[in-house]
């Protein structure tokens, strides 16, 4: 078949254009990049010949690299699975992942290192070639098949496929350098050496030989033999004993094994050996993944027994609310032919899987413990989750109770992240509940008119920013037996003395008053069930809560993004008796509730209690006309 010339998918030729204008500023993690995956295509290999017994399978698994200085190239080969000419299109010519497109648009708002921070968070994999080769050849041929294909490209738009031999099953991949990866500069990638360094560094704990060729010098003088070594030491890293593992070699394992782009947060190594024997290598990733929410997003943990592995992103062992968490397990126990439906009943995944979560959560709550900062960097990528899985413990108390003190809420506190515990801790005595808000964020909470109150008397209000939070402290209900209470709810009052006696006084007010609050609740009309007196407001003159019930305004909110307008909050309108505003009301009221001044006061006044709450009024530009014409008057 002649040579066939196709494009790269759109997306794909985005990245790779930053690939090639390299953002990248280690140029030496394309081998670790490409080593991973010949390391990945032996294990398919191995796991389908299980099967199929059909498969070549007669050599032994291997990586071989050849720097040549004289073709300025450095060759990468596998004996592993290979691909189809197909495989070939879709794997290396597209980018099948989705949100690529937002990524890359992310990408390009950002810059510098925050730019290098999402690159490698995405992964660009075969493409990191490019930072260092100015044309990419690959020769593949897929196991069980006897056709191989080339594919060649100098990672513009497009690439070139043709038919082309190979004796074996597997995959050679050549690397034309460019000129400064071959010794005038910093880099040569054409040195043996230098090679054998970076193997070392990057894939030390490949478990398949990674081999080089290496000249020895013959006992004749001048007549080099060459010689055949394997670079890597292939043994794996959590069989060793803890206390000779460094933290650097941990990183490069985390980096090799998980294609990660930077060194993990937290490490966990566990080694269990009760009624299942296993050991657990596992890590939380610095930064969230970029679609950790997404449901593509594959969470799950590399399973291997005795050392082999068997599968990839087993979901089984980690609950839902900890799949950020990364790494893998081995366990003896567990059979080397194991399919996936057969591992979700199985009773070792179960044992395993209860014990690292329990772990996971004590380290967890070590770490808050003993390292704040640490802690608190790990809660803004991951703190999204452990509330979900409060959320999910509905009818699981015993979780529930394990995760209430490791979440964290911005507060009214010098505006830090508090544990619950340490919210109690600040509480006055008088205080009953915990004083909880919702909304967008720390400054609209803080503009709220109850607000004023509160601060005055150096009462700390927790922050619902986040709209998952307000679902959170809705299945928490109360910690350490205080209950929640929302200070844009109906039932919200202060217990101390002070607020205890302002309240009495404007309930006698309200008696008085009953005429005129039914008459504002009748012109502003079915979105309020009430409009009553409060004494929650200090200078504000109107301020908007919901019924203890059913959602919050925010909580509306949300659920309306989620196409689910049937959650209405019920609206209750609080007029201030102490403003000036209501004296107005009361003197427009006495010259007839129909009167369209006393009517357009009332509607006016909701619009603006709507707007502080964060919602549009109905109508904003009939309530642009009245505040106009009241400023003219
Ligand atoms: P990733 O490894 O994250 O999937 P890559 O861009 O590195 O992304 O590779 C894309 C795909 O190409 C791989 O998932 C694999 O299917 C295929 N591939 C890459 N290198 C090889 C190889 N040496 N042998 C077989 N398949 C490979």
């Amino acid at each position: 078949m002649s040579v066939e010339k196709l494009q790269f998918q759109a997306e794909t030729k985005r990245l790779l254009d930053l690939v090639v204008n390299s953002i990248y500023t280690n140029k030496e993690i394309f081998l670790r990049e490409l080593i991973s995956n010949a390391s990945d295509a032996l294990d398919k290999l191995r796991i389908e010949s299980l099967t199929n017994k059909n498969l070549e399978g007669d050599e032994e698994p291997e990586i071989f690299i050849v720097p040549d200085a004289a073709t300025k190239t450095i060759t990468i080969s596998d004996n592993g699975i290979g691909m189809t000419r197909d495989e070939v299109i879709s794997n290396i010519g597209t980018i099948a992942k989705s949100g690529t497109k937002d990524f890359l648009d992310k990408i390009r708002e950002a810059s510098g290192s925050a730019a290098q921070e999402l690159i490698g968070q995405f992964g660009v994999g075969f493409y990191s070639a490019f930072i260092v080769a100015e044309k990419v050849e690959l020769i593949t041929r897929k196991a069980g098949t006897a056709q191989a294909v080339k594919w060649t490209s100098s990672g513009a738009g497009e690439y070139e496929l043709e038919d082309s031999e190979k004796d074996s099953c597997g995959t050679i991949i050549i690397l034309h350098l460019k000129p400064e990866f071959c010794g005038d500069d910093e880099y040569n990638f054409t040195d043996v050496y230098e090679i054998e360094r970076l193997v070392k560094k990057y894939s030390d704990f490949v478990r398949y030989p990674i081999k080089m060729n290496f000249e020895v010098k013959g006992k004749e003088e001048d007549e080099p033999t060459i010689e055949i070594r394997t670079v890597n030491s292939m043994k794996p890293l959590w069989t060793r004993n803890k206390s000779e593992i460094t933290r650097e070699e941990y990183d490069e394992f985390f980096k090799q094994q998980l294609h990660e782009w930077e060194a993990p947060l937290e490490i966990f190594h566990v080694k269990a050996e009760g009624t299942v024997e296993y050991t657990a290598l596992l890590c939380i990733p610095k930064h969230a993944a970029y679609n950790l929410y997404y449901t593509d997003y594959e969470a799950g943990l590399q399973l291997y027994s005795r050392h082999v592995f068997i599968m990839d992103k087993c979901k089984d062992f980690l609950p839902e609310y900890l799949r950020f968490a990364k790494g893998l397990v081995d366990s003896p126990d567990l059979p080397l032919n194991i399919s996936r439906e057969i591992l979700q009943q199985s009773y070792e995944v179960k044992v395993i899987g209860k014990a690292l979560e329990k772990n996971i959560q004590r380290q967890l709550g070590k770490l808050l413990k003993d390292d704040r900062d640490k802690y608190e960097e790990f809660w803004r990528e991951f703190g999204k989750s452990i509330k979900l899985g409060v959320y999910n413990s509905m009818f699981d108390t015993k979780l529930k109770d394990s995760l209430k003190d490791l979440l964290l809420f911005q507060t009214s506190h010098e505006g830090k992240l508090s544990t619950l515990a340490e919210y109690v801790e600040r509480m006055p005595d008088f205080q009953k509940k915990i004083y909880v808000a919702p909304g967008k964020d720390a400054a609209a909470i803080e503009h709220l008119p109850q607000m004023e109150i509160l601060r005055e008397r150096g009462l700390e209000v927790i922050y619902l920013t986040d709209p998952v939070d307000e679902f959170t402290i809705q299945v928490l209900k109360s910690y350490a037996e205080k209950e929640f209470q929302s200070i844009t709810r109906e039932e919200f009052e202060l217990d101390d003395a002070e607020s205890q006696k302002v309240k009495a006084e404007i309930e006698e007010i309200a008696k008085t008053r009953e005429d005129l609050l039914k008459d504002v609740k009748e012109a502003i009309g079915e979105p309020v069930k009430e409009v009553r007196l409060t004494s929650r407001l200090k200078s504000g003159a109107v301020c908007l809560v919901t019924g203890e019930g059913g959602p919050s305004l925010s909580m509306e909110k949300t659920f309306e993004a989620m196409n689910n307008p049937l959650f209405k909050a019920t609206q209750i309108l609080e007029l201030n008796p102490n403003h000036a505003v209501f004296k107005k009301l009361e003197a427009l009221h006495e010259q007839g509730k129909d009167s369209q001044a006393f009517k357009d006061l009332c509607t006016t006044l909701y619009s603006l209690a709507l707007l502080i709450e964060g919602v549009m009024p109905q109508n904003p530009a009939d309530l642009a006309n009245k505040v106009t014409d009241l400023l003219t008057r």
